[in-house]
């Protein structure tokens, strides 16, 4: 896209607000807009600012006109600026995003990312703005470019869309009925991603249990889990999020015999009474999800178990919460994500009887974070001493500046945040240390070398594939880059990354 006033490629930023498959569906609007020749901005403000909402979170609304109040004035200021706002807010408020918002361009919803640089440009042409949801999927997102936000990690959906409707949850209402993607699209896109370098692929789905049932085949997820293990180069397999409801026996073994599979599960308890469960419509019960977590540690003892948890849904009583206390409390998880209940409008949930108050919810809140921080520590404290493989990130939490320290994620990704000795090489993002754990708190763990010792590296395909995109962003050819031509976004196939922003704030406890 050609700015005609100055003949230059128009720029672009992408916010991000809510969950990883947002952060995955800006890499998507990202790819679309370098695709039809927009370049992300490096510096100065952007003439595009493309707002990616989520109506998970409570004031997700606030937050985001909070966010437009401020670009009103930037837009003044700044000719021929456009303002999209797209994802779960935006399909859900539709209109009155324009209402609200009149200076806002472009809105679109969930089902239509690829129609965004149309959308824009028909804005910027009719010089009126741009209204348009779709209600059910016309593209599988999956099909659009992408521009991925890490050299060695990617993220590969497996489907989209939820058939469950557990009453808390706005997403069935959003995101539509599941669609599953066919496990060879599936395969070929994690094979593209390893062939541009990526060594560690996270499968994404809402429900990732149930992939398979649109197409027949119920085993369909332990069976990709398996194909993944075929794949050459790939060292890391994870996958977001199961469901208690539908985990299946054959998942685990998956699991547990294929050796790039990580040992560590994401398994959202969301309360551990039985008669909340059902009120959330979650058709499992604190019986069975710990039968599933005894099975998944009989095979891999070493698997390091995380969760979500609300606190204070409509009609929980102090024995509800004390019932969640004590199935925490058995399941030993290595960190939760704990979410004080709000009403989410358009929910069910939204208008039962017996709302919480605040105070009682916070009160609840507090004693279960004390009693999961607690177990996270000591399960942490497990780790001293333990061997790890951990893989290096580009960025990871404010440890860094403070202590010169780099990071990584360990094959079970628990945090780790070590030194590098004086003298020592220094590893890349994407290689692999490995390290000694030496200290541990709740949320990470430390592995420092002593003071003359050297790390022991493991240079990896995805450390060589940071040190090409590096030279690139420096106009400087690498060897392997040399002779390309960009630009180097396609369909499916990402070859180069950016960072799109996240903007949800790391102290609200909702998240
Ligand atoms: S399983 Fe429940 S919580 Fe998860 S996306 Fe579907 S409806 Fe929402």
């Amino acid at each position: 896209m050609i700015d005609e006033k100055l003949a230059s490629p128009r720029s672009y930023e992408v916010r991000t607000y809510g969950c990883q498959m947002n952060v995955h569906d800006s890499e998507r609007l990202s790819g679309s807009l370098e695709a039809a020749g927009y370049i992300r901005a490096t510096e100065g403000q952007a003439d595009v600012v493309v707002i990616n909402t989520c109506a998970v979170r409570e004031n997700a609304d606030n937050k985001l006109y909070g966010n437009l109040g401020m670009l009103a004035s930037v837009k003044k200021e700044h000719d021929g600026m456009q303002i999209a706002v797209g994802g779960c807010l935006a399909q859900k408020d539709q209109g009155v995003i324009l209402e609200k918002a009149p200076w806002v361009d472009v809105v679109f919803g969930t089902h239509n990312m690829g129609s965004l640089p149309t959308l824009l440009e028909r804005a910027r042409h009719n010089e009126e703005a741009q209204l348009e949801i779709l209600e059910s999927l016309d593209v599988f997102p999956s099909t659009l470019p992408t521009r991925r936000e890490s050299t060695h990690s990617a993220w590969v959906s497996i489907s989209v869309g939820c058939n469950n409707t557990c009453t808390f949850c706005i997403v069935p209402t959003l995101r539509g009925k599941e669609k599953d993607r066919r496990p060879g699209e599936i395969l070929a896109e994690v094979q593209a991603v390893v062939d541009d370098g990526a060594t560690e692929v996270t499968l994404l789905g809402q429900n990732v249990n149930s992939y398979g049932v649109e197409f027949g085949d119920r085993q369909a997820f332990s069976k990709l889990l398996r194909a993944t293990g075929s794949i050459e180069g790939l060292e890391r397999v994870r996958f977001t999020s199961p469901h208690p409801a539908a985990f299946t026996d054959d998942v685990i073994d998956a699991m547990a015999e294929t050796p790039n599979v990580m040992p560590q599960l994401h398994m959202p308890l969301q309360s551990g009474s039985d008669r909340i469960l059902k009120a959330m419509r979650r058709s499992y019960r604190s019986t069975k999800f710990l039968g599933i977590l005894e099975r998944v540690r009989a095979q891999m003892p070493d698997a390091a178990i995380t969760t979500d948890i609300i606190v204070g849904f409509p009609g929980e009583t102090e024995e509800d919460f004390q019932e969640t206390l004590r199935v925490v409390e058995e399941s030993r998880f290595a960190s939760a994500f704990t979410f004080q209940y709000s009403i989410r409008p358009g929910t069910p949930a939204a208008t039962m009887d017996n709302q919480i108050p605040k105070e009682v919810v916070q009160e609840r809140y507090e004693r279960l974070a004390a009693l999961q921080d607690r177990i996270s520590r000591e399960e942490n404290d497990k780790q001293i001493g333990r061997t790890l493989q951990v893989m290096v990130t580009a960025t990871e939490g404010r440890k860094q500046a403070e202590t010169a320290r780099l990071s990584g994620r360990a094959e079970d990704s628990r945090l780790v945040h070590f030194n590098v000795p004086e003298g020592s090489a220094t590893p890349r993002p994407g290689d692999v240390v490995t390290l000694t754990v030496t200290e541990a708190a709740a949320f990470h763990l430390v592995a420092d070398t002593p003071a003359g010792g050297k790390l022991n590296i493991r240079r990896t395909r995805a450390g060589d594939a940071w040190d090409r995109a590096e030279a690139a962003s420096c106009g400087v050819p690498s060897a392997a880059s040399a002779g390309d031509a960009a630009p180097k976004v396609s369909l499916g196939l990402p070859t180069i990354r950016v960072a799109t922003t996240p903007i949800y704030d790391p102290s609200d406890s909702l998240r």
